[in-house]
């Protein structure tokens, strides 16, 4: 075989890529890695990471509102939406700087720039031109949000946008019924704008169990953010001050900003890959094998751009997977069952295993057990909210199939609900767990009877 330049080229420095530089570097690869924008991705640069900071902001307000009941009064507190935003962007670079000194340690080459395939062994790149000739390429690019095509997208921003506004929006319309809608109502609501939700579909978060979509939607609507379903925006006029925003019902409003969240599609446009051979998909994600082998044998692929489970932790573990098994000699694939998942909504949903539908549309015939209580702190703070608990259980054998929970430390208690349910844990095995008390997660071991 011919003498190669590296031994693996890896596109885009994200969750995923980062780590299959790593690990195949620390398997004696010599990795080359370019990257066209900032070093950690999507996750940690306009994603998980500085979302999760701005939810945290948001929650102040409820903390402030809910503190009188305990006897304190909270008087004269103020938001600064530029402190926050400089703050966020200061950990980010952090975050980045963290991010490339790992990668320089493992001996990871970082190449500041977009990265084109030209066949299944070169690639090119495009700052300098040179050519770099790669055994194995990974393509880890990721994934994008699209803007409707309707008059007046220009004036419209996406989640990118919205981590970088100059000023907080007094009024803001969004259009989207997926997570990143709901997390940005919820975080601009709590931050003190009003907060219009416009959603195309019959209810928010498809996808999730209905019990906990419903739920969200009418904790939601308490809190006071204006939720419009089967509807969209038709156009967005722009006047000096504001942005007129009307809806295909014929609904006028008017917002200081409009944002859409209407799905993420794989980036797989204009770098090389279909001149290469590589197939594509739906949605123009890279089809893959269940070890992230593209079509053309010397090009894998992980994470967002293949649109399997669009989540940091299952980018990660694929990218982990790919270089212990080309690199590493130790073939294993990452498993994408029963993944835990969040909505750090306001209250917090917190999920792992099958929805209720889902769980029957797989022929599992189910037990549902489900609660719905004030939780303790409700009680002296006055505020009108409740917590929704909800395993789904396989009748013919007790399995847990699924473990749903709306309130607040949803997603905390989720990710330890998913060790259980991972292990296969039936719902006898949660009856038998003792409860730790007084706390909201041990209904999850006291629920006994079925719906
Ligand atoms: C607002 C928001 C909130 C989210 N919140 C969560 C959350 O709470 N929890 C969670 O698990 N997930 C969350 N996600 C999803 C998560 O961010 C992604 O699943 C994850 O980042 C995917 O990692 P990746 O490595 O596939 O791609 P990315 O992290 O997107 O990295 C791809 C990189 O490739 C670069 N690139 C693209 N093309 C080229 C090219 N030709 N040459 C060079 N570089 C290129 C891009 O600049 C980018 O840096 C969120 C996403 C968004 C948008």
């Amino acid at each position: 075989m011919a003498e190669r330049d590296v031994d693996l080229f890896v596109i885009g420095a994200g969750s995923g890529g980062v780590r299959a530089a790593r690990i195949a570097a620390g398997h004696g690869a010599h990795v080359m890695m370019a990257e066209e924008y900032r070093v950690g991705g999507t996750c940690v640069i306009r994603g998980c990471v500085p979302k999760k900071l701005l939810v945290y902001a948001s929650r102040f307000s409820h903390e402030f509102e809910d503190a009188a009941g305990f006897g304190w009064t909270v008087s004269g507190a103020k938001f600064d939406w530029p402190t926050l935003i400089a703050n966020k962007d200061k950990e980010i670079r952090r975050l980045e700087a963290a991010y490339r000194a790992n990668l320089d340690r493992a001996g990871v080459e970082i190449v500041s720039s977009r990265a084109i395939i030209e066949d299944a062994h070169t690639l090119r790149i495009l700052k300098t031109g040179a050519h770099i000739q790669a055994d194995t390429i990974l393509v880890a690019t990721g994934a994008h949000s699209v803007l409707p095509k309707i008059p007046g997208t220009e004036h419209a921003i996406t989640s990118n946008e919205a981590f970088q506004l100059e000023e907080l929006p007094r009024r803001i319309v969004i259009q989207g019924g997926g997570y990143v809608a709901v997390e940005f109502a919820c975080l601009f609501h709590g931050l003190g704008a009003h907060v219009t939700l416009v959603h195309r579909g019959a209810e928010i978060l498809r996808g999730f169990d209905d019990d906990v979509r419903k739920h969200l939607r009418s904790e939601m609507v308490a809190r006071g953010i204006h939720v419009i379903t089967g509807c969209t925006i038709a156009s967005i006029e722009k006047d000096a001050q504001v942005l007129h925003v009307t809806m295909a019902s014929g609904e006028k409003h008017t917002a200081e900003k409009v944002m859409f969240a209407i799905g993420r599609w794989p980036n797989t446009g204009n770098f090389g890959l279909e001149a290469a051979g590589v197939k594509l998909g739906d949605r123009g994600a890279v089809v893959v094998d269940e070890f992230s082998k593209s079509s053309v044998p010397s090009i894998y692929a992980i994470g967002d751009v293949t649109d399997r489970l669009a989540l940091t932790p299952v980018a990660i573990r694929e990218g982990h997977a790919f270089a212990d098994t080309v690199f590493g000699n130790k073939p294993w694939s990452a498993d994408h069952i029963n993944v835990p998942s969040a909505v750090f909504a306001e209250p917090e949903i917190g999920v792992v295993g099958l929805s209720e539908a889902k769980a029957k549309e797989e022929g599992f015939n189910v037990d549902i057990f489900r609660t719905q209580f004030r939780p303790m702190k409700a009680t002296l703070s006055g505020r009108a909210t409740s917590i929704l608990m909800k395993l789904v259980v396989d009748s013919a054998t007790d399995r847990v199939l699924g473990v749903h929970i709306v309130g607040e430390a949803a997603a905390e208690m989720a990710q330890m609900a998913a060790i259980a349910v991972k292990m296969g844990a039936r719902k006898s095995d949660f009856d038998s767990t003792l409860a730790l008390h007084p706390t909201s997660s041990e209904e999850l071991v006291t629920m006994h009877n079925k719906v």
